[in-house]
Order: structure tokens, then C-alpha cells, then sequence
């Protein structure tokens, strides 16, 4: 019930200024802004994850490898 903060906005927490409760990122400075429960990884398209993967398994062979 004492809730000051209208349900649907949230503070951006780089500049402060109001910005919708779905917004990925602040329309006034573009910082990214993280919904609570939302993992990071959710905003990553499939070609992303792969190269990620890709990415930690050359490195591992590459430690290996040296
Ligand atoms: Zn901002």
C-alpha cells in the first residue's frame, strides 16, 4: 500500500529519470536495465549463446592446447 512508485514505471539507475517498466534499456541515457527474475541471457539470441559457447570451447582447447 505504500507504494510511492506508479507499478508500470521504474527509476532508471544511471541518470534517474522515469522509464517504462518493460523497457530493456533507459530511452534517455541507453543504459540497459535488468528486470527483476529476468536472467541476462534471456535477451540473447541463439546465434549469441552458440557463439559463446564456441567462444569458452576454443578457449579451453586453446589452454590445453599451450
Ligand atoms: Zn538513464
Amino acid at each position: 500500500m505504500a507504494t510511492p512508485q506508479h507499478p508500470a514505471t521504474k527509476t532508471c539507475p544511471n541518470c534517474g529519470a522515469t522509464v517504462p517498466a518493460g523497457a530493456p534499456m533507459c530511452p534517455e541515457c541507453g543504459e540497459p536495465l535488468q528486470t527483476n527474475g529476468t536472467p541476462w541471457y534471456s535477451n540473447l539470441t541463439p546465434t549469441e549463446v552458440f557463439l559463446m559457447i564456441l567462444g569458452s570451447i576454443m578457449l579451453a582447447i586453446g589452454l590445453v592446447a599451450v
